[in-house]
């Protein structure tokens, strides 16, 4: 008789957990996986899915306004923001339900509820009063939105879970936060019509991106009607026969109707009984895990948002991928978190892969930098201001790419090609070797023959 009831146990069925149950199952291995929520997890439920989504939909206003400008004449077209959120969530139930069917057809076993640990190799469902044991146990319990304790009327606010299912469209909002998320909402709600304040407390919109990007997209957003806010701590919300108040450590308050706070998000450890199995967090409070993704405790791993590495669904893939090799294939492989590219679906888009200039030259590395910021094609026909910024970190002394950044249309379809070659760790020499396609925008990235130069003021 086997000693466990699984081979492996999942808690967690999102990006992460999702592809280690089904890879595991489908190579032998005696599976469960407990989900608490939707099957999908935030990717497919309350995250990039739905989120493209919205951007999709609010990016056609911009798309009316041009089309004047080549010919067409559209009369006063109208949003409905029932439809869209009807569509969404048909789209959303399908996705979710692909996941289902593929855990069930690899053969592993799914069951819709919390699952906490009861010690190293014992998974307890509280709501079933049910128990199992396993060989070995995957936590892939994600991350979940965080609000500010510190800020009076903090209730009123939603988070991105709710944005996602608003009952109508506001008139106005005021979005907190300058991270990808805070950015990414305000283009889709200004996109759609919403009277839209950005309000960050930081200096610039998008810490951790390449300086020329920040300050890049700072002033698209601001070209195409969202009012940027920096600088700015929120002190308290309150409530006013008109709409939500905010008021801040310095300056007017702004009111809205609805604050949307992406200040930040924590790893799902709260109740999960990791005391109790011995599984250790570190200084953030994620999972403490080493690069094969295995906790402190010998037959427990952790995957994606909950480790806290990098928070993006292919990443929590690739860990989970790695995790099944290493554990089940007899093939330890560790996933490499290097060069991973990433995007902003803001309005206008980012791409990026590699180092900024900044981290670039830390340590007195000496570097090159490319760029080029010009007027797309496409933008000529209806007077477009919009600019898109191109620029390629190379170390001056070995010339490899050390990263490449873009701001503009299709800005993450083209960062998943150039980081393939950034990657592979190639010269600027021969990236310069690869023959333009044109007429494109991304031939600009081809033909960065000089150096900038910075000028002497
Ligand atoms: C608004 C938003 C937009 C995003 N956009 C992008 C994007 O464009 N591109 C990108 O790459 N990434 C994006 N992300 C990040 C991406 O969604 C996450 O990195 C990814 O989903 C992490 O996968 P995961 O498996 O670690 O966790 P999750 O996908 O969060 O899955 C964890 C699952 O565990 C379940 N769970 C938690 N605790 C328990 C428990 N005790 N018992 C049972 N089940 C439990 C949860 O309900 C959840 O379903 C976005 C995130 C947000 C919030």
């Amino acid at each position: 008789m086997a000693k466990y009831d699984y081979d492996l146990f999942v808690i967690g069925a999102g990006s992460g957990g999702v592809r280690a149950a089904r890879l595991a199952a489908l190579g032998g291995a005696k599976v469960g996986i407990a989900e608490e929520h939707r099957v999908g997890g935030t990717c497919v439920v309350r995250g990039c899915i739905p989120k493209k989504f919205m951007v999709y939909a609010s990016e056609f206003s911009q798309t009316f306004k041009s089309a004047a400008g080549y010919g067409w004449s559209l009369g006063k077209p109208t949003f409905d923001w029932g439809t869209f959120l009807t569509a969404k969530d048909i789209e959303i139930a399908r996705l979710s339900g692909i996941y289902v069917t593929n855990l069930q057809n690899a053969g592993a076993d799914l069951v819709h509820a919390r699952a906490e640990l009861k010690d190293a190799h014992t998974v307890h469902l509280p709501d079933r009063d049910a128990t199992y044991t396993a060989g070995k146990i995957l936590i892939a319990t994600g991350g979940w939105p965080t609000l500010p304790e510190n800020v009076s009327g903090i209730d009123l606010a939603i988070t991105s879970n709710e944005a996602f299912h608003l009952k109508s469209l506001p008139r106005r909002i005021l979005i907190v936060g300058g991270g990808y998320i805070a950015v990414e909402f305000a283009g889709i709600f200004n996109g759609l019509g919403v009277e839209t304040t950005l309000v960050y407390r930081g200096a610039n919109i998008l810490r951790g991106f390449d300086n020329d990007v920040r300050a890049h997209v700072a002033g698209e957003l601001q070209r195409r009607g969202i009012t940027v806010v920096l600088g700015c701590e929120h002190a308290g919300l309150e409530k006013t026969r008109t709409g939500i108040l905010s008021h801040f450590a310095e300056g007017h308050p702004v009111e809205a109707d609805v604050v949307m706070f992406a200040t930040g998000r924590a790893p799902n450890t709260k109740g999960l009984g990791l005391e109790a199995a011995g599984v250790k967090l570190n200084e953030k409070g994620a999972i403490k895990v080493d690069e094969f993704s295995k906790t402190n405790v010998r037959n427990i791993w952790a995957v994606g948002d909950v480790t806290d590495r990098i928070n993006l669904t292919p990443v929590a893939i690739r860990e989970a991928a790695a995790f099944v090799d290493t554990v089940f294939n007899d093939k330890p492989r560790a996933f490499d978190h290097e060069m991973v590219a990433s995007a902003v679906f803001s309005q206008p888009p980012v791409g990026a892969v590699g180092l900024s200039e900044a981290d670039a030259r830390q340590g007195g590395r000496k570097i090159d930098i490319y760029k080029t910021a010009f007027r797309p094609m496409k933008g000529t026909f209806y007077g477009a201001e919009e600019r898109m910024l191109m620029k390629l970190v190379v170390d001056a002394e070995t010339q490899r790419l050390l990263g490449c950044h873009i701001v503009g249309d299709a800005a993450p379809e083209m960062i998943q090609l150039a980081a393939i070659a950034i990657k592979a760790g190639i010269t600027k020499a021969q990236w310069d070797e690869t023959c333009a396609v044109h007429p494109t925008a991304a031939e600009e990235l081809v033909t960065l023959r000089e150096p900038f130069i910075e000028p002497v003021l």
